[in-house]
């Protein structure tokens, strides 16, 4: 019985440095983190407090703790260790991050405690981040903050896809500029401080504008995720992406402001769940005005996006970036489930009411079906 608990603790046992301890009572320990608090009681509290939870720092090994321990019962001491460890309590601190500098633990030291909260290898998700490419498309107001969060998140390889130049809005939104940098491009004056700003991403920037998908093929190549930013209206960019990405077999994601709210998603995943387009065609088939709907589109279309000004208070980019960099870092790090697979997620600036609304997989989506060629036999035929 002890031994099989044995085989199952962490080799090197240490509380988390999430978890606050508290004695309760002579007989009750409390163990804190957050809102989250679990009790031990019994006569073996007092005996933990003054001589287990001491060795518990990750220096030893069990047999290690044990040895002092010799005058207590072996199976009872393992036992107790069993259920501090199925808590959740403890973590193993033998495991060591192999590909992280020291100055990277440090930087990322916050973010990997609290991962340590979804699995006793903490570092996993860290590494993970690290280990993942990404592609930027779009360095206006919510995109240069998403660019900054990815960074400061600890994610390895980004390349940043941007065609225009810093304004004067650009210099109070970003890390990355400054007021000389008024004029210059903004993906190139971005990979120019990076260094600075995280000095352990690989960055790359692209200068252009992109006019098709086959321009952004090469662009999300081998990328682990493509995210589109947008800070006005442009369809067409949506589709060119999806197609790409769709082509690419490559996942991607999309945030945008739209006047008053802020629309996060779909993530596609190639052939996994619904597309850009599947969301699209339902959307447009439930449209009042659909005709004129259309003739917007295209017109937006032809002038290479919405050309009105889109008043805007600076909060609703920053809301909408802290949202999208929370998905993308769920997504590539898997610490815990994305929301937007199948799900498009809006915010309403002034209520703050968040909705997840269902997307579902059309069965004959011209993108991504694999019944996209065949023609139907009969009407109904799916
Ligand atoms: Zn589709």
């Amino acid at each position: 019985m002890g031994d099989a608990i044995l085989s199952k603790l962490p080799r090197k046992p240490a509380i988390r440095k999430t978890v606050q301890i508290i004695p309760v009572s002579d007989s009750a320990l409390m163990f804190k983190e957050g809102k989250k608090i679990q009790a031990m009681r019994g006569g073996a509290v007092s005996l933990m407090m003054e001589r287990l939870i001491p060795l518990l720092d990750g220096s030893r090994t069990v047999e290690e703790i044990m040895a002092p321990l010799k005058d207590i019962n072996r199976e009872e001491m393992l036992k107790i260790l069993g259920l501090l460890h199925i808590r959740g309590i403890l973590e193993d601190a033998s495991i060591v991050a192999l590909k992280m500098s020291r100055e990277e633990l440090k930087r990322y030291e916050s973010q990997i405690n609290f991962f340590s909260r979804f699995h006793p290898e903490k570092y996993k998700f860290q590494e993970k981040l690290k280990n993942s490419r990404i592609a930027i498309f779009g360095l206006g107001s919510l995109g240069v903050r998403v660019l900054s969060g990815l960074a400061w998140a600890g994610v390895g390889e980004i390349s940043a896809v941007d065609g225009e130049s810093i304004g004067e809005e650009d210099i109070a939104r970003s890390p990355f500029y400054d007021r000389e940098d008024l004029g210059k491009s903004r993906v190139q004056t971005a990979a120019k401080s990076m260094g600075r700003h995280s000095p352990f991403v690989k960055f790359s920037s692209s200068e252009k504008k992109v006019r098709s998908s086959q321009d952004i093929r090469s662009l999300v190549k081998e990328r682990d995720l493509a995210v589109l930013c947008v800070d006005r209206p442009f369809p067409a960019v949506s589709h060119w992406m999806n197609e790409a990405c769709l082509e690419e077999g490559v996942s991607w994601i999309s945030g945008y402001l739209e006047e008053d709210e802020g629309i996060i998603g779909p993530s596609v995943v190639p052939h996994l769940t619904p597309c850009y387009k599947c969301y699209e065609l339902r959307l447009k088939g439930n449209l009042t005005h659909y005709d004129e709907y259309m003739a917007y589109e295209r017109y937006v279309w032809e002038k290479g996006g919405d050309q009105r000004e889109f008043p805007k208070l600076d909060p609703f980019a920053e809301i909408v970036a802290g949202h999208l960099t929370l998905e993308i870092v769920k997504i590539l790090s898997k610490f815990a489930a994305p929301v937007t697979y199948g799900h498009i997620y809006t915010i309403n600036f002034f209520t703050l009411e968040a909705k997840l609304h269902e997307i579902l997989k059309l069965p004959r989506c011209p993108a991504c079906s694999p019944k996209r060629n065949i023609p139907s036999r009969k009407t109904w035929d799916l």
